[in-house]
């Protein structure tokens, strides 16, 4: 099974991005970054009054009620997108024929848990003994 490229957003702004968008999109391990985010943290990391900026206060801080409110949906849609690529990444291994056992050895829970996690989800209808 394949992991979808398509239909993904960018972990820190939530633009669309991906294949048939003008947004290309970097990732690893869930996380999505879109060329305008790599280019505003590249110029922060690379500015000491900006970096220390960065280091005294957290964005939250200097964001209004409003602004935090807009915020959470975002927050959520991250962690959903994040959450999609683990059971894709656990369909790939049960693809693979890893076990649940040692799926769920590698997320320090046992297999019932992992498969409890993951198999609903994925419509995997192996049965645990
Ligand atoms: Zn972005």
């Amino acid at each position: 099974m394949a992991i979808a490229r398509e239909g993904r957003t960018c972990s820190f702004c939530a633009a669309p991005g991906g294949p048939g968008t003008d947004v290309p999109l970097v990732g690893g391990l869930g996380a999505q970054v879109c060329v305008s985010c790599i280019d505003e943290f590249h110029a922060i990391v690379h500015d000491e009054e900006r970096v220390s900026t960065a280091r005294g206060t957290m964005p939250w801080e200097r964001m209004t009620d409003p602004e935090l409110l807009a915020t959470l949906p975002q927050i959520l849609a991250s962690a959903e997108q994040n959450f999609a690529f683990a059971q894709e990444w656990v369909d790939m291994l049960r693809a693979r024929h890893i076990s649940w056992a040692e799926i769920g050895r590698v997320l320090g829970v046992s297999r019932q848990a992992a498969w409890e996690r993951f198999a609903r989800k994925s419509g995997d209808k192996t049965v645990i003994a």
